[in-house]
């Protein structure tokens, strides 16, 4: 059962500063050679031997930004623009290992304002963002950039804001808050046919800094326009769809809210509770996700409280396009009540969506009674942001069936539509 409740969780808070306090930061800090040395010391005519790479953990597929069916959408600027190469080798400064390394690249075309940008190390996609030469921003933003190399920070200002960037941390501060670097691809440090480059993510630099960001793909050409900046307002005039890359790309990435936990047990029946069934089957979605090579975020992986709230804010807090929230379902009044049911916010479309795919797969696997998909202004979807569902998938006050919740291969049965459910939604996607 899903109870209708606002609670902030504090625990959760902390938990989440801890969380930012441990992060590659903190420990980069203490680690790092100085980076220009690191560009120095690897250089692109230094021999290597390219069976002996390590491979990128993205191939040169995932980075190309797809082929757009229509390529005279959109009213970008006609520009003249030179040849430009499908894939360049790059050397990238690579924070985990310490040394940069050999990476192939997508380079895209740049424009500001409308006029094409030359550039000695040019733009390029790396894991879904697009990396230009602070140099750029510097000189055409007009904004003051200051590199502190005792501490690998970049720091960009411009009409009273200020970002700060550090090599190899997935968090900025920007006016002083903490703030998710998108795809961890912060400033980092390029070196192309012997120019070393200190790059910046385009997109999460223009767009704090009140400058839209437009990407034509057939152009491969990403255009920055500067905005008439308001004092009395700093907001950024832009912010990306949660759960996406820069070039509209879902990521493979899932939140799975086990209900309740805690002091919150939830429903009963059978010598069952429902806290610790909601786990047992989120702990195999999580299971079969990953082994599709899907990324899970578990609001929670044991009995803990979770705040409704908190669990919503996940989806944002960890780029995650898509939340699902499994429970148990009661009533109380009706031991002969059974089958599984959806829900969806009421008029959200996304949710909808997902909860079909659900609710089909779940009917498909168990042949349960099919009630059906329900819109509820239940927290944890009105609170999403991204397409959200939360399956309850049988009735604990019914003996026969929440026998059957407390069977690890009907669990097992439960988990594997879900998952496929999930997989229908971005197989749409
Ligand atoms: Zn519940």
């Amino acid at each position: 059962m899903q109870k209708v409740f606002v609670h902030k969780c504090i625990i959760g808070l902390i938990c989440l500063i801890l969380a930012f306090a441990a992060s590659p930061a903190g420990a980069w800090a203490d680690a790092t050679p100085v980076p220009d040395e690191t560009i120095a010391v690897v250089t692109p005519d230094e021999p290597v031997d390219d069976d002996n790479e390590t491979p990128n953990e993205k191939t040169p597929d995932e980075e190309q930004p797809p082929a757009e069916e229509d390529p005279s959408a959109g009213d970008l600027p006609v520009l003249e623009l030179p040849q430009l190469a499908d894939k360049l080798t790059v050397w990238l400064y690579d924070p985990a290992l310490g040394t940069s390394r050999k990476t192939e690249v997508t380079p895209v075309h740049l424009a500001f304002d409308g006029a094409y940008l030359e550039s000695d190390v040019p733009g390029m996609a790396v894991s879904g963002r697009t990396l230009v030469p602070v140099r750029l921003i510097s000189e055409q933003l007009k904004a003051e950039v200051v590199w502190q190399k005792e501490n690998n920070t970049v720091t960009i200002a411009l009409g009273g804001k200020t970002i700060i960037l550090t090599i190899g941390s997935n968090t900025a501060l920007i006016d002083g808050q903490v703030v998710a670097v998108p795809d961890n691809v912060s400033v980092s440090l390029v070196n192309f046919e012997g120019v070393a480059r200190t790059m910046v993510p385009v997109r999460f630099v223009s767009e704090n800094l009140n400058a839209l960001v437009d990407y034509d793909q057939a152009q491969r050409l990403v255009s920055i326009t500067p905005q008439e900046v308001d004092p009395d307002d700093n907001e950024p005039v832009y912010v990306k769809p949660v759960g996406q890359d820069d070039y509209g790309n879902l990521y493979r990435r899932v939140v799975i809210d086990a209900g309740h936990g805690g002091t919150d047990p939830g429903t009963n029946g059978g010598g069952q509770i429902e806290k610790d069934l909601t786990l047992a089957v989120s702990q195999q979605v999580r299971d079969l996700l990953e082994d599709a090579g899907y990324e899970v975020i578990m609001a929670r992986d044991d009995d803990t409280y979770i705040g409704l709230v908190d669990r919503a804010a996940l989806t944002t807090q960890y780029d995650a396009p898509l939340f699902v929230s499994i429970h148990c379902n009661a009533a109380e009044n009706a031991p002969a009540a059974s089958g599984i049911e959806t829900y969806a916010a009421p008029d959200d479309a996304g949710d909808l969506e997902l909860a079909g795919y659900l609710q089909k797969r779940l009917i498909a696997a168990t042949a349960a009674k099919d009630r059906g998909v329900k819109t509820s202004r239940l927290v944890v979807l009105t609170h999403n942001v991204v397409p959200a569902a939360l399956v309850e998938i049988g009735f604990m006050t019914n003996a026969e069936e929440c026998a059957k919740l407390g069977d690890a291969s009907y669990q097992q049965t439960l988990a594997a539509a879900i998952t496929a459910g999930i997989e229908d939604y971005f197989a749409a996607h």
